[in-house]
Order: structure tokens, then sequence, then C-alpha cells
């Protein structure tokens, strides 16, 4: 079967450290073996957009030599197919209107209990839409991670599959898109392996195939922070092209050449492809990062192509 990645960032900011990382991570994954790299824009989500962003993205991107196969796809141009994905669920009795309040939930224990599954009052209007969770075991094999297992109604809930604003969630729309795009290797950071089992269930009840998942640690701040668009995460400057993405390469723990970081980005990338390999990320949640400790990050093993 062909190898297919994808990136799939919100353009919610610019690329940051951490984003860097899930995009040098899956153009790797997907270049080493001789697969193709695909680029999805997540902008479904409007108000948590950043005007120019999306374009400060691809261009990023450009300047890091990381060069998507391809058109992009624009969530936003998807709606008819999450439309009918959701009328699929709906007409198999899987769905249902739920107006509970966010501290409601909280008061369920962050679980939210099935409490509008049967109510005959639902409330269509300014309500979510939930889809019904079941307890039999969801359990998948991370490539870097192993074995996970989770059982969604117990652990996490029905869960909201379109939103009181009207806005598709991301757990609806990243199964219909990893399936039309045809991924096979879908490679992300360690926040989404939760989300995991909820996407696999959705791709049984639409009769999806499910892709190999791999998940790679999150890069926090000093204070263990996510590095996020949202906290206004300090832009990568992409201009310093080489020193990032050797940055990304050590936070990876990947086997290197010496000298590399000398390299023009797209040179550095086309050794790190040949040098890949997953089984020495890191299996954290978390790797702390420093802006100015780039100097002191921990050389990662030798890569020597001519051994065998
Ligand atoms: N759009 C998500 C983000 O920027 C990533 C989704 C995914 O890789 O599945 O965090
Ligand atoms: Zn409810």
């Amino acid at each position: 079967m062909a190898h297919i990645g994808r990136f799939a960032p919100s353009p919610t900011g610019p690329l940051h450290i951490g984003s860097l990382l899930a995009a040098v991570a899956s153009y790797l994954d997907a270049k080493a073996n001789g697969g193709r790299w695909l680029l999805r824009l997540e902008d479904l989500d409007p108000p948590r957009e950043l005007k120019g962003a999306a374009d400060t993205i691809l261009k990023q991107l450009e300047e890091l030599g990381l060069h998507w196969d391809g058109e992009v796809l624009r969530q936003s141009s998807r709606l008819d197919a999450y439309n009918e994905a959701l009328q699929k669920l709906w007409d198999d009795g899987l769905c249902f209107h739920c107006d509970c309040t966010r501290p409601k939930v909280r008061a369920m224990g962050s679980v939210y209990n099935g409490h509008c599954r049967t109510r005959k009052d639902q409330n269509k209007r300014s309500s979510a839409i939930r889809l019904r969770t079941r307890n039999d075991e969801i359990a998948f094999d991370d490539r870097v991670f192993g074995s996970i297992r989770q059982k969604l109604e117990q652990e996490v809930g029905d869960f909201i599959i379109k939103r009181k604003d009207g806005l598709f969630a991301y757990q609806l729309a990243v199964v219909i898109d990893d399936s039309f795009q045809k991924i096979s290797h879908v490679m992300r950071g360690f926040d989404l392996l939760d989300s995991t089992p909820r996407q696999i269930y959705l791709q049984q009840l639409l009769n999806l195939p499910t892709p190999h998942y791999a998940h790679i640690p999150l890069v926090v701040d000093d204070q263990g922070q996510k590095f996020s668009k949202q906290q206004f995460a300090k832009a990568i400057d992409s201009t310093r092209g080489s020193e990032l993405i050797h940055t990304a390469l050590m936070l990876l723990n990947q086997p290197l050449p010496p000298e590399i970081q000398k390299l023009p980005p797209q040179e550095i990338l086309a050794e790190a492809t040949a040098c890949w390999d997953i089984q020495t990320i890191p299996k954290l949640a978390n790797i702390p990062f420093r802006e100015a400790d780039t100097s002191s990050l921990k050389s990662a093993s030798a890569c020597d192509l001519t051994a065998t």
C-alpha cells in the first residue's frame, strides 16, 4: 500500500516550534517510506483563526523546504461532505441534540453521561449534536507509543460532532478528510492521542478505513505549557531554516550525519530522510524546550548510511 502522510495545521497563528515538529516528523516519515506528504488547512473555526495565518504557514513551509505534494485541501471547502456524513450518522440513529452547558458537563465529571440521549423535548435550536458512544473497547497500535485502548462511553462519553454555533467539530471533519485524502499514516502531536479512539469509532460507523497512527511528543516551555498558537507562541523565523530543522531533528532524537546543520534546509531534509528512524523518537508526552537552548541540545546518535 502506498504511504500517504499529511500535515494538518489550523490557521490560528503562524507555525511555532511545536507545529514545526509535527510538520518535520510527518514529512520525513512519508518521504522515508517513498510516500507522498499532503497539506490540509483545518480552517473550520473562523472565530479562532488569525487573519493571514494560512498564507504565513504556507510561506514558512516553503522557506523550510517542506514542499507538499498536490493541492492544499481547505476544510472550509468540505462542508457538503461533513453534512453528508452527519446525515448518515443521524439516519442510523446515532445522534442527538444536546443543550447541556459546559459547567453541567463538568459536573458530570467531564464525561458526558448521555443525559439528552432520549429526551423527548430536545431543544433543536441552539444545541449541539452529539454522537452516541458504546463501551466496547477501541484499541490501536500507535507506531510510537504502542498499544492504546479506550472505552469511549466510560472514558469520554457521547461527544460533539456539530457544535452549538453550527460549526462542525474537529473529530468529524478530520475523519472525513483523512479518508478523502486517502491518508495511510497519520503522525501528529501527543495531545491528539486521546482523540484517536473517537476517530477510529467514527471510521467504523462510516465504513472508512483506519490509517496507521503515530504520536510524537509535545514541545512545552519552562512552565510545562504547550507551545500553542493560542498562547501566542513565538512564531518561528523561517529565514533561520537550517537551524530550526536541525533543532526539530534533535528534539525527535533522530540519528544524523555530522555537520548537517551547515547545509541548506532542503539538503538537511534529504539527509534526515535517509536517516529517519521512528524507533528513536522519545516515548514522552512532553519535551521541555527553551528557545535559547538550541546549542545545548544533546546530540542524537550518528547516522552512518554506509553501514549495513
Ligand atoms: N489541526 C490540528 C492542529 O493544528 C491537527 C489535527 C491532526 O493532525 O489531526 O492541532
Ligand atoms: Zn445534554
